[in-house]
């Protein structure tokens, strides 16, 4: 656990909260966290409650997490991390909507879903040209050729393109090709490949991993940041859990946290968390309700027919629909946060 101190906070400060974590029976390390001060907490099995801390004269925030979250804690800068891909601002204050197929498949169907999705509103288009499956035998993408209808598919919509990259050597392409490189939930916890991405000059969207916890999540994001690229988008796409209703289930709790936690923009997935289309609309609302700065979402002109991830792909015309849908409800619940802060 980490105490961050506000940058006006006297040493008397400091020493009170040394104080309460002595009494408590734990060891304290003072350390600087990018220009300020905080307070490690060390020697516990179970974390004190940060309700002890919060309201001590000079504390800023308390982060439950055992490693510095340097650069992406929200004592790292003022205000929240908005990243710029063409016109669209992400983490503005404004929802952004990714839509496009899980797979490029050939160019009828990436220009087909590309045009119904600007259409309908979406800001960025998402596809996959390097598709990490369960089963070796599925199809595993189109590889360059999928980026290069990507590219020609966002010059002729003027979509910016989100495309995954799964290793050092694909996302050199995806960086020549895409507008924000994907790490997706199996590729997490890659460290060489955050590293890579931290060199890189393109947002990254960085996917939790399926068994991932917070503190997991967010160092991922810390080590890409530390590399020295600062956009960076997280995302929940569901967890493994013992419910089987649905593919994976969709953590919407951690999004109020990252929120507090952090200055970076959070998207939901509800189409990998869910792996079904009925339950898109629904999962994309309460998202949205939730505070999502973006949410993203598959979109197949035939789900019957598509080569990956039918069955939770919304038609084109379902999108539009839920997309409108979105927007009104992104509108009220912003007029909600204005009355509750
Ligand atoms: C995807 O978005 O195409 C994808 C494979 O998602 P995830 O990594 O979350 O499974
Ligand atoms: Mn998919």
């Amino acid at each position: 656990m980490l105490i961050i101190m506000k940058s006006g906070s006297t040493r008397e400060d400091v020493d009170r909260v040394r104080d309460v974590i002595r009494g408590l029976g734990f060891d304290s390390r003072p350390l600087p966290v990018a220009e300020r001060l905080a307070v490690g907490v060390v020697g516990y099995d179970e974390a004190p409650h940060p309700d002890l801390f919060e309201a001590l004269p000079g504390v800023d925030l308390v982060l439950p997490v055992n490693h510095a979250a340097r650069r992406v804690g929200r004592q790292a800068r003022d205000g929240d991390t908005v990243v710029r891909v063409g016109d669209v601002e992400i983490g503005a204050g404004t929802l952004t909507l990714v839509a496009g197929p899980c797979a490029v498949e050939n160019e009828d169907q990436l220009m087909s879903v590309a045009r119904l999705a600007r259409e309908a509103g979406a800001d960025l288009l998402r596809g996959g040209a390097y598709k990490p499956r369960t089963s070796p035998y599925d199809f595993q993408g189109l590889g360059e050729d999928g980026l290069q209808l990507l590219a020609q598919a966002g010059r002729e919509t003027g979509l910016p393109v989100v495309t995954e990259a799964v290793d050092e050597a694909s996302l050199a392409l995806v960086e020549e090709y895409g507008d924000v490189i994907q790490i997706g939930a199996r590729n997490m916890q890659n460290f060489e490949l955050l590293k890579r991405a931290g060199k890189s000059r393109r947002p990254i969207l960085l996917k939790r991993g399926m068994a991932a916890g917070l503190e997991d999540l967010l160092m991922c994001a810390e080590y890409v940041l530390d590399a020295g690229n600062p956009d960076v988008i997280l995302c929940e796409r569901g967890i493994r859990t013992f419910s089987d209703h649905s593919r994976f289930t969709l953590d919407l709790a951690i999004v109020p946290v990252l929120e507090r936690l952090t200055h970076l923009p959070v998207f939901v997935d509800p189409s990998h968390a869910s792996g079904r289309r009925g339950s898109v609309g629904p999962l994309a609302r309460a998202a949205v309700a939730a505070g999502a700065d973006g949410v993203m979402i598959e979109v197949h002109p035939d789900p019957v027919a598509a080569l990956c991830d039918g069955p939770q792909s919304l038609r084109p015309e379902e999108f539009a629909a839920l997309a409108a849908n979105l927007r009104e409800l992104a509108a009220v619940v912003s007029r909600v946060r204005e009355t509750v802060s």
